[in-house]
């Protein structure tokens, strides 16, 4: 297995620190409102890291938090709280909020077939673990309180950007809306761990804490939540592009100075999904949701197919153009799935020959489109019908598109009409023909014929196009 690892920008063999099982830690979604498909795009490519991990035998855990409190509206650490925003806008409680944000996510993971993770955390069950992370920190110099809030002092690390070689451009994605210098800082990177006191007094969720009432800063759920799951060593940590600075840089920061130690080995990072216009956001206001496409004809897993087939490490335009294109492509190979012949006896020595080049290819740090790639090739040999769909539904277990769900896949009731038809007189021709009955068969041909549908007769059963 290997991994681009965003620490070193190289792709590198994965080693994990103990041998056969994998720790995983993915930032989970804020829950102020429903998740666009660019938030799912990062999640898609996850799940297929976690899936084809298992695929390649490693025993994964996979931890999630749900950020319910305490993501700012700008990740400066000003700026109203995204979940307090989100409860003005809907009259609803904070809490109400969170909820039902969460579910709905939920609800679009599993459209996509995204797999929940083993463990999902929201940040308010936490809230005393990031306390005590907060006390140790200032007890070991690494934190200083300022202004009624606590913040993390950059200045006591040696490689503060542990990312490297970060281009101004990189530093910025993460720095949204409306930032404002916050005049309580030593240092411009340093970020709040707690907040007693913040220019939004209405904060709606507060807590008890050594230095008063208040409530966490964003970055240390993440630091407590994996720990608490994970342990102090971490394979894995996933996220999008965004989250690598300040985020991700503010969490390795405040984890090793906390533990003394390094704390994740491997950094994998998902580009964004853009539209046309540029970057997809939630606070832009209009967005594209599952429901959103889906309410337009489109199964949701022609989107996820449209992921799969380019490369989590470069950006991805999304346009309904090259949806139109994913869902074409996406009807017709499970078409061409279905139509395989069911009968036979599997060659088992082909499906492992055939499963080893799959980890080859989407074990090459992901390469989800070499997997596409390869469903064709397997397609396209001379194995029997049996031992194409054992295979597909090996690689189905990572590429999560359903390809051996049988169902009338189409654009519209009138197609959905002529499919069930056309398919009920392929069934009778069948029985005439087992029947020697080779007049009737021909006539239930000839009169598809008349209606403008061509039957075929192939290795792998019959066929049917539009004349
Ligand atoms: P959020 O709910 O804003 O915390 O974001 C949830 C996840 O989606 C994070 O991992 C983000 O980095 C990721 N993300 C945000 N915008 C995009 C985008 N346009 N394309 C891909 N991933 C994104
Ligand atoms: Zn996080």
């Amino acid at each position: 297995m290997k991994l681009f690892n965003t620490l070193t920008r190289n792709v590198e063999e994965f080693v994990p620190n103990v041998e056969g099982k994998v720790n995983m830690y993915t930032c989970g979604p804020t829950v102020y409102h429903f998740a666009h498909i660019g938030n799912l795009r990062s999640y898609i490519m996850e799940d297929v890291l976690e899936k084809i991990l298992r695929y390649s035998g490693y025993d994964v855990k996979r931890v999630m938090n749900i950020t319910d409190v305490g993501h700012l509206s700008s990740d400066a650490d000003t700026g109203e709280d995204k979940m307090l925003a989100g409860a003005k806008r809907e009259q609803k409680t904070v809490m109400e909020i969170a909820k039902f944000y969460t579910d709905a996510f939920f609800a679009d993971c599993a459209k996509l077939n995204i797999k929940t993770p083993d463990v999902v955390e929201p940040a308010t069950n936490c809230i005393d673990s990031f306390i005590e992370m907060v006390e140790a920190l200032l007890e070991k110099g690494y934190a200083y309180r300022a202004g009624e809030n606590i913040y993390f002092d950059t200045s006591k690390l040696s490689n503060y950007y542990v990312f490297g070689n970060q281009t101004e451009e990189e530093l910025m994605v993460g720095v949204r809306d409306d930032v404002t210098e916050d005049e309580n800082k030593k240092n411009k990177n340093d970020f709040v761990l707690w907040f007693t006191k913040s220019k939004f007094e209405d904060q709606a969720l507060k807590w008890d804490s050594p230095w008063g009432v208040g409530y966490p800063g964003w970055h240390i759920e993440c630091s407590c939540i994996s720990m608490k799951h994970l342990g102090e060593y971490m394979d894995i940590h996933c996220g999008g592009i965004d989250n690598m600075f300040p985020h991700h840089t503010n969490e390795i920061a405040q984890s090793e100075a906390y533990l003394g130690h390094k704390w994740c080995n491997y950094w994998f990072h998902v580009h964004h999904l853009n539209d046309q216009s540029g970057k997809m956001s939630k606070s832009k206001g209009e967005f594209l949701t599952v429901s959103l496409i889906e309410g337009k004809g489109y199964d949701p897993l022609a989107y996820r197919l449209f992921c799969l087939q380019s490369h989590y490490r470069k950006p991805l335009i999304f346009s309904y153009e090259a949806l139109d294109q994913a869902a074409g492509t996406y009807k017709k190979l499970k078409k061409r799935i279905a139509d395989l012949d069911k009968n036979g006896t599997v060659d088992e020595a082909a499906v492992q020959e055939y499963k080893a080049k799959f980890v080859e290819a989407v074990g090459n740090d992901v390469n989800t489109s070499m997997g596409v790639t390869l469903l064709y090739d397997v397609l396209k040999t001379d194995l029997n019908g049996a031992t194409k769909r054992a295979i597909i539904g090996s690689y189905d277990e990572v590429l999560s598109l359903d390809l051996l769900k049988e169902e009338v896949a189409a654009d519209n009731g009138v197609d959905a009409e002529l499919e069930a038809y056309v398919l009920a007189k392929i069934e009778e021709r069948k029985a005439a023909k087992k029947e020697k009955n080779f007049a009737l068969a021909d006539a239930i041909r000839n009169e598809l014929l008349e209606q403008g549908i061509v039957l075929e007769d192939t290795r792998e059963g019959v066929k049917w196009k539009k004349a």
